[in-house]
């Protein structure tokens, strides 16, 4: 009856999010990490195929065309998609599913899935943000500067989700996202109660 169920991760860029699902990755057996389709240019470090699969914007184009994506978002200027097929076999195989998109990607894949569950991952203040942000180095400061300005926006969806970590310590933050993931099973149980009381009521004298 137990279903790893499914767990969205949203928030600001540099909050923190890639680093708790690498953690998840690291530390539940049966999980599948979603692997977004991207026309961002990669970054240092990122490989085709693990971070993201990088296309080019008319592979992008061609796979909204064929209708590849359970969902689809243009994010500080470049698109971002997740394919239906894996998820749907991960389904199947009864993995954790786990997925780090942006707040109109999470309202999506919630309208998909109603079963799904999510956390917000901010920091404690905008300061914190733009120091993870310069410290990881990984963005232009134009790029840095728009994606501020864009967490402002994301941080007035917080009441969308289900849970809120504010990824301040560290292994705090990992705790909790463990903590989180692993309860899902039992919150998925009892959605899926039905079919056990039916069961459990057969076996009446
Ligand atoms: P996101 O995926 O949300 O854009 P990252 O996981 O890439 O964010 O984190 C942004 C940067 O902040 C990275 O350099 C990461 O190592 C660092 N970081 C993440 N969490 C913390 C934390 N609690 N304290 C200090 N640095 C952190
Ligand atoms: P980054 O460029 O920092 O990797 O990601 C930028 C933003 O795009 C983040 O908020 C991330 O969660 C979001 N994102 C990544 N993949 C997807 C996706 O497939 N769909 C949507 N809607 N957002 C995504």
């Amino acid at each position: 009856m137990e279903s790893g169920g499914i767990l969205i991760l949203s928030g600001p860029s540099g909050s923190g999010k890639s680093t708790l699902c690498k953690y998840l990755q690291e530390n539940i057996p049966n999980i599948y990490f979603s692997i977004s389709t991207t026309t961002r240019s990669p970054r240092e470090g990122e490989k085709n195929g693990k971070h993201y699969y990088f296309v080019s914007e008319e592979e992008f184009l061609k796979d909204i065309e064929e209708s590849r994506f359970l969902e689809w978002a243009e994010v500080h200027g470049n698109y971002y998609g997740t394919s239906l097929a894996p998820i749907q076999e991960a389904l199947n195989l009864e993995k954790l599913i786990v997925f780090d998109v942006d707040v109109q990607g999470h309202r999506s894949i919630k309208n998909y899935y109603p079963e799904a569950y999510s956390v917000f991952v901010t920091t404690k203040n905008q300061q914190v943000l733009r120091d993870r942000l310069n410290f990881r180095q990984t963005d232009s400061d134009e790029t840095i500067r728009l994606r501020l300005m864009h967490a402002y926006n994301e941080m007035k969806h917080i009441e969308e989700f289900d849970y809120l970590i504010v990824n301040d310590e560290i292994k705090a933050a990992k705790e909790a996202i463990l903590h989180i993931a692993k309860s899902l099973p039992y919150k998925q149980n009892v959605k899926n109660s039905a079919c056990l009381c039916k069961k459990w009521l057969e076996n009446l004298p």
